[in-house]
């Protein structure tokens, strides 16, 4: 695709590699223009949960494109505004009373943290630092970058980014984690932020809810919010709505979007406790809450997010996720007993494995390869670094879960060979 002014993200150009036009997409099933039909085995950077193009999602995206397309949404509201918040409070934890929309997994993580630090301040205290997991990932806006893990992708950034605390990611039963957790905890920072069970870009690392349920816990004791941000691992991914359900734990703030529409449009939400939307309530106009992007609340998004939630409470979202789980582990299980083959792990739908090779890595040249493998099979899964996940889409059928599972083991024995 010489030629296109496109600039892709986390793509190196100057690479050449192949940049492939996808016309549609059904089901697990990618199409492109030149008549390969592709399965996608990361939900297409796990978005898409029930499957691309749901019919209900679509047809409630053109029956609101008929109706309302854009609205100011400070000071005004729309009805599928309403349905998703009254939809969400309702499915979510019940301390969760407040929904405040944005449009991106990263905008949702920045709302967060401002109404965390925006809590303390009005509260009149002066608690302002936050609390990391090693390892973890919150999205690519500054202060998102400012709270994950600091690497090569923004090192030339790091001027920009302010200070945190950070937590070691847990070994075993956590002892680890807790015990630092507790010592931070002490020095009163705002709140502590963590991706429930699952680290995802920071390679599917796996940890028990025992250490989740443990670690709010200590930031309750010590009044610390508990942010959750379940951008990746909510809407069924982990096996529950949640990640949180498996430990107990209702978060003081919680962060929803990629599957928030299915993942069908861009639309997020940070969710509060009553306590945090009442420290911004007054009548001291210096006290709202100062966030707004152009797009909050678009009514086609929330449309689509309505319609998610509606699949939710009426299809056997569940049952599938139980089903893909139950063969997630099933491939994981016969892809071990392959060569090099290392760590399978699996939470709910993610399966994850780490091939044993010299020199793994962000920047080595092992995922382009293997990439490049999965292509030629008709396969999208994009490693990271010697870590090969499978995170699909709930519809994936027997015949196409087989398919990704021999592009696996290909890979696995090519690269043993
Ligand atoms: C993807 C992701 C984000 C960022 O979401 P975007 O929509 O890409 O901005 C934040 N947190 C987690 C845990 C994610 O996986």
């Amino acid at each position: 695709m010489t030629g296109s002014p496109v600039w892709h993200p986390f793509t190196q150009h100057g690479l050449q590699e192949p940049v492939p036009l996808v016309t549609h997409a059904d089901g697990a099933a990618l199409y492109t223009a030149d008549g390969r039909r592709v399965i996608d085995a990361i939900s297409s950077w796990w978005v898409t949960t029930h499957g691309h193009c749901h019919p209900r999602i679509m047809e409630a995206i053109r029956r609101q494109a008929g109706k309302l397309d854009q609205l100011i949404f400070a000071g005004w509201t729309h009805e599928p505004a309403e349905a998703v918040a009254r939809g969400l409070v309702e499915i979510m934890p019940p301390e969760l009373t407040r929904v405040f929309f944005s449009d991106s997994g990263s905008t949702c993580v920045e709302v967060a943290l401002k109404m965390a630090l925006g809590f303390w301040a009005h509260e009149g205290s002066g608690r302002q630092r936050i609390l990391v997991m090693e390892h973890s990932y919150h999205g690519d806006t500054i202060g998102a970058m400012s709270i994950g893990e600091r690497g090569v992708f923004n090192a030339p950034y790091e001027p920009l980014l302010f200070d945190v605390g950070t937590i070691p990611f847990p070994v075993g039963d956590g002892a680890n984690t807790i015990a630092a957790l507790e010592t931070a905890c002490r020095a009163k920072p705002a709140a502590f932020i963590v991706e429930p069970l699952v680290l995802g870009a920071g390679g599917m690392l796996v940890y028990p809810p025992e250490v989740l349920a443990a670690m709010a816990k200590v930031c309750r004791r010590h009044d610390v919010l508990f942010i959750a941000d379940e951008v990746m691992t909510g809407w069924g991914r982990t096996g529950t709505l949640l990640a949180c359900e498996q430990a107990g734990v209702a978060p003081d703030i919680l962060c929803l979007a990629k599957g928030l529409t299915g993942g069908s449009m861009p639309l997020a939400v940070t969710m509060a406790r009553e306590e945090i939307f009442m420290a911004h309530w007054s009548t001291d106009r210096a006290k709202m809450f100062y966030h707004s992007s152009s797009y909050t609340a678009n009514p086609i998004a929330c449309a689509a997010a309505a319609e998610n939630l509606a699949i939710w409470r009426e299809e056997p979202v569940r049952e599938r996720i139980a089903a893909l789980g139950i063969r997630q582990q099933a491939m994981l299980d016969r892809l071990a007993a392959l060569p090099g083959v290392r760590n399978t792990r699996r939470c709910g739908t993610i399966a994850a494995l780490d091939l044993e090779v010299p020199d793994g890595g962000y920047l080595s040249s092992l995922a382009p390869r293997l990439m490049a493998m999965f292509r030629q099979a008709d396969v999208l899964l994009r490693p990271l670094g010697n870590t090969i996940y499978v995170m699909p889409p709930y519809c994936l059928d027997e015949a196409d879960h087989a398919q990704v599972e021999g592009a696996i083991a290909e890979a696995a024995r090519t690269l043993a060979g």
